[in-house]
């Protein structure tokens, strides 16, 4: 008896040490893995009181001018940065091969520590009118770019992901747009990509985008909300402080089908891999500039 209990204590163990398999949508309790409302089986993290992503009420944002001072350089020229690009079975992921020369963050909301871009990643809807992860007063955008940060004082991403400022991502929405010709030629390099990763753990390599061109606003950081939150995906270390910029890029009908034809572990399509909102609690979300008068 005594030898069974711990048999059965062993096995535990090991299933919790192998991580617990999670998706989007509704949980499969036949194969036991966990949508989103039971991702605190997956992680205790999940279940946090500061997690991400948020609904962001632009009547209750705080004015913070000092955020103004948040500065984004890049290594190369244009920002320009290769890598791999993976299918993980949850969002298309560039990793930034960084020797080849990657961009920081510092400044504003992130005070005097530098911030290295790690990965970058994107959430996207099945449909145009759903797939980011943070909505605006209740609108959700076509799809969401992360650009994942980690903080370089703790000498490593894997090291700096469960610290408290460990991470700074910043969160750009992708708007949806019918008119093909409409996205940036770093956004259709992903994209393009994307028919040599249809299935998941399966990877391309990519030569060079553009950061300058992929996201405009960052030579000019001044029109974002910031909050503390947590990573969007199990285990949701709360970990993160967010960026998320105002103004959208724009996505072509064309990209997004791209995007649309990539699949998720289960071999179903990929799409809607974003994380619903969840509740701000006793935080609040800064701007650094009002731009209500203007509205
Ligand atoms: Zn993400």
């Amino acid at each position: 008896m005594f030898q069974i209990v711990i048999l059965s204590v062993l096995v535990g163990s090991a299933l919790t040490a192998q991580g617990t398999k999670w998706k989007y949508g509704e949980t499969d309790k036949v194969h036991k893995i966990y949508g989103p409302k039971d991702w605190g089986k997956v992680s205790k993290y999940c279940d946090g009181s500061a997690q991400s992503p948020i609904n962001i009420e632009t009547r209750s944002v705080e004015n913070d001018g000092s955020l103004k001072a948040l500065r984004f350089l890049a290594e190369n020229r244009y920002g320009r940065v290769s890598g791999v690009l993976e299918n993980n079975g949850h969002a298309p992921t560039l990793a930034i091969d960084k020797p080849r020369g990657t961009s920081t963050l510092t400044g504003g909301p992130l005070g005097n520590s530098v911030y290295k871009l790690q990965q970058l990643h994107i959430h996207f809807g099945c449909k145009n009118n759903k797939g980011s992860e943070h909505t605006v007063n209740g609108k959700a955008f076509s799809g969401e770019l992360h650009l994942v940060h980690y903080n370089t004082k703790y000498g490593d991403f894997k090291t700096a992901v469960d610290k408290r400022d460990g991470l700074a991502v910043i969160g750009v929405f992708l708007q949806g747009d019918d008119d093909d010709d409409d996205s940036s030629y770093s956004l259709k390099i992903i994209s393009g990509a994307t028919r040599y990763i249809r299935k998941a753990g399966s990877k391309k390599p990519i030569r060079a985008i553009y950061l300058n061109n992929l996201v405009p606003h960052l030579r000019d950081l001044s029109e974002f909300y910031s909050y503390k939150g947590s990573l969007t995906t199990p285990p949701c270390y709360q970990s993160v402080k967010w960026i998320v910029l105002k103004r959208p890029i724009r996505a072509s009908e064309y990209v997004l089908r791209a995007f649309r034809s990539l699949l998720n572990d289960e071999e179903q399509p990929m799409c809607d891999n974003f994380r619903p909102t969840l509740p701000l609690n006793s935080r609040s979300v800064s701007q650094s500039d009002d731009d209500r008068l203007f509205n």
